[in-house]
């Protein structure tokens, strides 16, 4: 399959050609062009109960029939057959299109989630949804942590769309309880579906229900930011943006005429037409200038910086990965391979400096005991030689006295000096 990451529940995953114009290449306020030169994926997941107009949307969005849409079926069919029903009923499926615009390859890839929401019992319609964004991001680190990491592909999910029933009382528990186990996973973004269903008074009551429970219940959403940006224009669209989430949208596949006689998407009504691109009918466009257009790659930096992140820590914490406050030193074979080596070589080069020591240490204690014998022996030779100097001056003396006397004695003693001052030779000489 083209989306390789997507293999969390169940799922098909199929590829699209897309000839469209979407807008993401026209960039003003992206701010790494670097990547957005090289081409990159982005991947969107729609969750929501079906016949919510989730496929309308995407395909409302990407101006391409990415998804086929069920006008008139009963919406809880799967929409191909590739699909097995998994035991919560949810499914994974995935699209990916191609796109070049202006020269700017994007690999867009769709995850749709049909079944959830629409069983009986729904409380643990998250579980599969949040394992596929899981298994994703383990896709990621596998590769992370391969020696070879040139060819990466990133299938983890840039950003959720979360379809809310257009009901105007405020979340129902099941959406609580799917956004609390998603918000740190994923960035989350809250789209009241089909609002053409409710009055726009209702509209704006609703968001304010929706963003009360948000907060009380401690729920993380995606809110474009704006403190980076320096041209005021831009920190006032990116406020208006984030002034429209929850965005209340309306998608279509039919084309509606304009009293200008102009063909636009929209939805006929007997009181009249709804506009999809028109920001004063919806917040579609919004959503969109978001998504496509200026907070593209502050989603992807999102996901990579900050939710794949803290998974990483958690998942490797969990697995008992820590050493000396390096979690992925430890884990990441390569670096660990690196760490092994510095360790080794300043293993080395610490035994070597001992050995140079012990080395020199040695060279000097024989250097002094040789010394110290030299002087030994020097002492010695002269003591000695003192000792046969005093002999021979005794003898001298002996002699000389044994020679005045003139006896036959005195002759023999004399002979017997002069011989031993002929056998005594200087040690210093020998
Ligand atoms: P999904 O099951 O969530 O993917 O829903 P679909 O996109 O297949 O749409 C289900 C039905 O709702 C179709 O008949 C659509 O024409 C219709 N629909 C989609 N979007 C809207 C909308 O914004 N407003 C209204 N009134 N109907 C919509």
């Amino acid at each position: 399959p083209a989306n390789g990451g997507g293999n969390g529940s169940a799922g098909a995953a199929k590829k699209k050609k897309m000839n469209g114009y979407v807008g993401f290449s026209n960039y003003p306020n992206q701010q790494h062009r670097r990547s957005i030169k090289r081409g990159f994926n982005f991947t969107l997941m729609v969750v929501g109960e079906s016949g919510l107009g989730k496929s309308t949307l995407i395909n409302t969005l990407f101006e391409s029939r990415v998804y086929p849409v069920k006008d008139g079926e009963d919406s809880s069919t799967p929409r191909n057959g590739a699909q097995v029903a998994s035991p919560t009923g949810v499914d994974i499926t995935s699209v990916s299109a191609d796109i070049v615009e202006n020269g700017v390859k994007l690999r867009l890839s769709v995850v749709d989630t049909p079944g959830f929401g629409d069983s009986v019992n729904n409380d643990e319609a998250w579980r599969p949804i949040l394992e596929n964004i899981e298994s994703r991001f383990d896709a990621y680190l596998a590769q992370e942590n391969r020696v070879n990491r040139s060819k990466i592909v990133d299938n983890r999910v840039n950003v959720l769309l979360y379809f809310i029933k257009p009901t105007g009382h405020g979340l129902r528990a099941m959406d609580i309880e799917f956004m609390k186990h998603l918000h740190t996973r994923v960035n989350l973004v809250p789209v009241i579906a089909r609002a053409d269903t409710l009055t726009p008074r209702e509209v704006e009551q609703f968001k304010a229900k929706i963003l009360a429970d948000i907060n009380f219940h401690g729920i993380h959403i995606f809110k474009p930011v704006s403190d980076h940006f320096d041209d005021p224009e831009t920190i006032s669209d990116n406020k208006a943006i984030a002034g429209k989430i929850p965005f209340a949208v309306v998608g279509s596949e039919q084309y509606v005429v304009r009293s200008d006689g102009t063909r636009v998407r929209g939805r006929q009504y007997p009181w009249g037409v709804i506009e999809v691109e028109n920001e004063n009918h919806n917040d579609f466009v919004a959503l969109r200038q978001m998504l496509l257009r200026t907070h593209m790659e502050e989603l992807r930096d999102q996901t990579d910086v900050s939710l794949y992140e803290s998974y990483r820590t958690q998942k490797l914490l969990a697995l008992g990965h820590v050493q000396n406050n390096s979690v992925f030193r430890e884990f990441n074979p390569r670096r660990q391979q690196e760490e092994e080596e510095r360790l080794h070589a300043a293993k080395m080069h610490k035994l070597e400096a001992e050995m140079s020591a012990v080395f020199k240490q040695k060279v000097h204690e024989k250097e002094g005991k040789l010394k110290q014998s030299e002087e030994e022996l020097h002492s010695r030779h002269q003591t000695m030689k003192l000792t046969l100097e005093k002999q021979r001056r005794d003898l001298e003396e002996k002699k000389s006295r044994f020679t005045q006397s003139d006896s036959p004695q005195v002759a023999a003693a004399a002979a017997a000096a002069n011989a031993a001052n002929a056998s005594f030779v200087d040690p210093a000489q020998r």
